[in-house]
């Protein structure tokens, strides 16, 4: 019997590794300078701390450490890129192209750039959650200034295809942004190989601590710049001011060499404990896999139960496991996923959609108690319904 409850919601955060908690403790204590205090050791020690982050961060994606803005997550980076670039390319243009399916921090950013004046196009998805290339570059006008696309989905796990994505982006000279969030610590992220300029990643959902997050922004072939979007000491070479969470830096640094190390035989494994779930919970009637299986993370699996709702299956066992329906952010509101619905899922199949994410603390213990608990609970809640239909 393992250990309850049973955390089935990586995507939506992750714990942090034990190794990543113990590298940031002395910087609450007896290392606790501002790094930007240039005037003493405490000072230093800190700075010093902060650039041996930046370089984890750097090495993991292929980058300069001079490329790394830190932010307190990625919805802050999220907005940065895209009010940045925005305001500061207004000489350039106005549009801007993302998809249907981004994260509510980008969605909404991009709302935002539309009340501000800007223009924005939502590419659709197709069934697998991808986007097609020649509408993309179709939609491409003499005043596009950015491409914003997600790396891989957060509510269903698919990849974009990111390489096709970049080199469009560089034949018509537009800049690409990319919300890696998701892929970060998954699948190898690499900004030069996969030709993205701004890209968004944050801490928490590869097992560093919440708060801290940064922005990627390129420095040459193009070299890139963002307007800042808060006013003060001009850290971060000016783009974001603020002083330096520096035990959330060096645990972010931490958990990037972690992961740079481990990602790949923890994906491996992953992969297998999640098709094992996938593959039970698809002997079931009237059971779905939504969005792509081909082009996909290694740990989600969105499952839809036809017949069903989410809210009704998460009451059957969501005392013992824990998953979500839909995204964290959006879990709270009773409307199907927009996610789903851009996939062409129908309001009744996407109301009863559940998210699996697994990490690298879950065990073949665990999928195996899931698998029944959740097997029991969708036989139990049909076997209701059809007594109900009878009387
Ligand atoms: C979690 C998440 C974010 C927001 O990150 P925070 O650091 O929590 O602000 C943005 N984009 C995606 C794809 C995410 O999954």
């Amino acid at each position: 019997m393992p250990k309850l409850p049973i955390y089935l919601d990586y995507s939506a955060t992750t714990p942090c590794d034990p190794r990543v908690v113990e590298a940031m403790l002395p910087y609450f204590t007896e290392n606790f300078g501002n790094a930007a205090s240039r005037n003493h050791v405490f000072g230093w020690a800190a700075e010093g701390a902060v650039e041996v982050a930046r370089e984890q961060l750097a090495a993991f994606i292929g980058a300069e450490t001079q490329e790394i803005i830190f932010t307190s997550g990625a919805t802050e980076a999220d907005n940065l890129a895209i009010k940045g670039i925005f305001d500061l390319y207004a000489s350039k243009g106005n549009h801007i192209i993302t998809t249907a399916t981004e994260h509510k921090a980008v969605l909404d950013t991009c709302k935002h750039i539309e009340k501000m004046g800007g223009e924005v196009s939502y590419l659709p998805v197709k069934a697998d959650g991808r986007i097609d290339i020649s509408e993309l570059e179709a939609a491409i006008k003499p005043t596009t200034i950015l491409i914003a696309v997600i790396y891989a989905n957060n509510e269903i796990g698919n990849l974009q295809p990111v390489r096709e994505i970049s080199a469009v982006a560089r034949k018509h000279n537009v800049i690409f942004f990319c919300d890696a969030v998701q892929a970060m610590g998954k699948v190898p992220v690499n900004v030069n190989e996969d030709g993205i300029d701004l890209m968004a990643f944050t801490a928490h959902k590869m097992y560093g601590p919440k708060g801290i997050g940064a922005l990627y922004v390129r420095r040459k072939n193009p070299r890139v710049k963002v307007a800042p979007q808060m006013d003060g000491g001009g850290h971060e070479r000016g783009m974001r001011s603020g002083t330096l969470n520096v035990p959330g830096i060096v645990g972010f640094g931490k958990a990037a060499e972690i992961a740079a190390k481990e990602m790949e035989p923890d994906a491996e494994r992953i992969a297998k404990l999640r098709n094992r779930l996938e593959q039970s919970l698809l002997k079931l009637d009237g059971t779905f896999v939504n969005g792509s299986i081909e082009y996909r993370l290694p740990h989600i699996s969105n499952v839809s139960f036809q017949g069903l709702r989410s809210d009704e299956l998460l009451a059957g066992f969501n005392k013992e496991v824990a998953v979500s329906s839909g995204s964290a952010c959006t879990s709270a509101s009773l409307e199907p996923s927009y996610v789903l619905k851009a996939l062409g899922i129908s309001d009744e199949l996407s109301r009863s959609c559940i998210r699996f994410s697994l990490g690298k603390f879950t065990t073949e213990e665990e999928i195996d108690y899931v698998i029944e608990k959740v097997v029991l609970t969708v036989a139990k809640l049909r076997k209701e319904k059809t007594v109900q239909t009878i009387v």
